[in-house]
């Protein structure tokens, strides 16, 4: 792919040389590619504040040597102004986009992980969302696309509708007293974990801190991290995550 034009979102951005910076995006159409811009540093750029971490753009992209592509136009898609006026939805957005750059899938497109990032930074832009539950419930649609969607409605191991105490993210869901592992689950953690993932995000996100969110958070967070075999490090630093505790041999 020698020339494209392409949406595109930001994941992150890196240093190279004097003035130059690698611009890391998550395309529509043709997966994650790294844009070399070029004096990008200088505060001349004209591309600069076009390409900062979490933007929204409408990109035309030519390939160089190795790996890069140079941009030869860039534009915002939306200027997400309520974002960035909060660090609370500023570093939630970060704890999206850094799961995100851990997908293994250099070049491969993947339009379902596209939309389901444009549809975080709209949400987060949206004033009547809270932005704090906004990366678990990415987590788990990010694992559900990926085919490992926990199950929360039952016990992942004897598979019996009977109270559960548990979630392990490496067995990949709830789990009852006799088969507990993992860490242990309130019973606020699950019904929220089941409204999350059963379709009731919309108005999860309407209130500013359901029961039970810390642990969600960190729940969620520890399955992300076990999917793709990586500590999240911006996740980590940023959620008001609730200390887990492992769930006792039965
Ligand atoms: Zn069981």
């Amino acid at each position: 792919m020698k020339e494209f034009r392409d949406d595109a979102v930001v994941l992150r951005t890196y240093k190279s040389g004097e003035s130059d910076r690698v611009v890391v995006l998550w395309t529509q159409h043709h997966g994650k590619v790294r844009v070399l811009a070029k004096g990008i540093r200088k505060s001349s750029s004209r591309l600069g504040g076009n390409l900062e971490t979490l933007a929204y753009v409408d990109v035309d992209l030519v390939k160089t040597r190795g790996e890069f592509y140079i941009a030869r136009h860039v534009a915002h898609r939306e200027r997400l102004t309520t974002l960035r006026s909060s660090y609370a939805r500023i570093n939630a957005g970060y704890a999206v986009v850094e799961v995100v750059d851990a997908v293994p899938s250099d070049d491969v497109a993947d339009e379902g992980i596209f939309e389901l990032l444009t549809r975080v930074l709209t949400t987060l832009d949206d004033a009547s969302f809270d932005p704090m539950l906004v990366p678990a419930s990415f987590y788990f649609k990010l694992l559900a696309l990926d085919g490992s969607r926990p199950v929360v409605d039952r016990c992942v191991n004897c598979e019996r509708d009977v109270p559960l105490v548990a979630f392990d993210a490496v067995v990949g869901g709830t789990l009852c007293a006799e088969c507990r592992s993992g860490v242990s689950l309130s019973r606020d953690g699950l019904a929220l974990i089941r409204r999350i993932v059963g379709g009731d995000l919309a108005s999860v996100l309407r209130e500013a801190s359901p029961a039970g969110a810390g642990e969600v958070m960190a729940i969620a967070l520890d399955a992300i991290e076990a999917h793709f075999g990586k500590r999240l490090r911006a996740a980590r630093s940023t959620a008001p995550l609730a200390p887990l505790v492992p769930a006792p041999h039965s």
